[in-house]
């Protein structure tokens, strides 16, 4: 039954396969080839090392340019500033014979803030009343403590203040070498502020015995007031051009930490740099003009703390109050499992009008909305008052903020369909 099934099947959608199929290869052929371009080797992961935020901006502003979008600067660049600290040469971490040694790894870290550090080191462990002396000793400048963070050895109070103490490094050492149980997804935010000593997070199911001692080669560069950019464009619409929707997409990612590992970033966000881009193209086509103006805005700074739509929200290129909707593209390179739209609880006639467009074109019910977060690039939009979605995909990816988030490992399951649903709902009348 199966099988006859199947047959019957097969030969009636032939046809529609065919005529879907050409669509969704013509739409993510243009899609792939941005996503292997931003997330290859030469975009030093999109971070600050290396300027890889820069090689991105100048990509994205020439297909803006290609595009012939409108524009409201130089090069659509909108320039400010941060300050980051880098990893760009040697990050060699050696605990000795048996331990892991590759620093950037499934097994080890270097919190981001770290300092330069060169030399042979000797490893105490963390001791209860090492917590009564913090801010008085001087007896650690040379040395790491070792702070088994793990769970099963730690009560939770006290772990929070260990992290306190290492953050701040209030026993003025060294460094500090935490033991987790695993260690969490890798965020460069904390790269921002300076500091003067290193932390190393190893697993410590990876080690056997105690730590010793550490041999550290490690170069960091703390830039002050390196320039990044948003970069900004728009296509006027023919009836209402002074009125906007805006499609935002952060292109930055976590960056390069030493000569070798790199942070690909294919679905965060390269997937929602190639959607805004697709959606540029189709707009920029002059059957396809828009009655409401449309802004395209990739923006850096994302990853380090929405620096770069905090910046646009203050020094708007366009009237904040002329913004229609906003909507952020970041995790769309999946959505074979469905989307979610952050604030679709916040505004439900907007998420409505997804869900119509979804229901006209025969697609599966499963959008979900949730309530505002501060957790991507809609968020400085949300608080200024603008009516601001997020939309994420749900799917097949490769693991969030880690090397292994490639093109290869990413499903882009319903990346056509949220293209053709963005399109309809920008179609529908927005005129109430
Ligand atoms: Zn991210």
């Amino acid at each position: 039954m199966y099988r006859k099934n199947r047959k019957y099947l097969l030969s009636t959608m032939i046809g529609l396969l065919f005529t879907a199929q050409s669509l969704q290869a013509q739409d993510s052929l243009y899609a792939r080839n941005v996503i292997a371009t931003l997330a290859s080797p030469a975009f030093h992961g999109r971070g600050y090392a290396f300027k890889g935020d820069s090689i991105a901006a100048d990509y994205i502003s020439k297909e803006f340019g290609r595009l012939n979008l409108k524009s409201k600067t130089s090069d659509y660049f909108q320039s400010y500033f941060v300050s980051m600290n880098v990893f760009e040469q040697n990050t060699r971490i050696d605990f000795g014979a048996n331990y892991p040694t590759t620093s950037f790894s499934d097994a080890m870290q270097i919190a981001m803030y770290s300092a330069s550090v060169k030399g042979d080191f000797k490893i105490v462990p963390a001791t209860d009343d090492m917590l009564l002396k913090t801010q008085k000793t001087s007896a650690f400048k040379n040395k790491f403590i070792a702070v088994d963070m793990s769970s099963d050895s730690m009560d939770k109070e006290v772990r929070k203040e260990w992290g306190r103490v290492i953050r701040n490094n209030l026993l003025k050492a060294k460094g500090y070498v935490v033991l987790k149980d695993k260690l969490s997804p890798y965020s460069p935010g904390a790269g921002t502020i300076k500091s003067e000593h290193t932390t190393v997070y190893i697993v410590k199911d990876s080690i056997s015995g105690n730590l010793k001692k550490v041999s550290v080669d490690l170069d960091a560069r703390f830039i002050e007031q390196y320039a990044t950019q948003n970069v900004f464009g728009y296509i006027e619409g023919t009836r209402y051009p002074d009125t906007f929707f805006v499609i935002g997409a952060h292109y930055d990612h976590l960056g390069q930490a030493g000569r070798d590992y790199i942070f690909h970033g294919a679905n965060d966000n390269a997937a929602g740099v190639a959607m805004m881009l697709d959606l540029a193209r189709h707009y920029s086509l002059p059957e396809n003009r828009p009655e409401y103006s449309i802004a395209f805005v990739a923006f850096s700074g994302e990853e380090i703390g929405l620096l770069g739509s905090f910046y646009f929200v203050d020094h708007p290129l366009i009237e904040m109050s002329n913004i229609k909707v906003m909507l952020n593209l970041d995790l769309v390179g999946t959505g074979e499992d469905g989307f979610t739209f952050v604030c679709g609880k916040t505004f439900p006639e907007e998420f409505e009008k997804f869900l119509f467009v979804n229901e006209q074109n025969g697609y599966p019910q499963d959008l979900v909305a949730r309530e505002a977060a501060p957790n991507s690039d809609h968020y400085p939009f949300f608080k200024k008052g603008c009516k601001a979605l997020f939309i994420y995909g749900m799917g097949k990816s490769g693991a969030y903020h880690h090397p292994s988030d490639t093109l290869e490992n990413l499903s882009m399951g319903g990346y056509t369909r949220l293209v053709r649903m963005i399109v309809d709902y920008l179609n529908l009348d927005n005129s109430q």
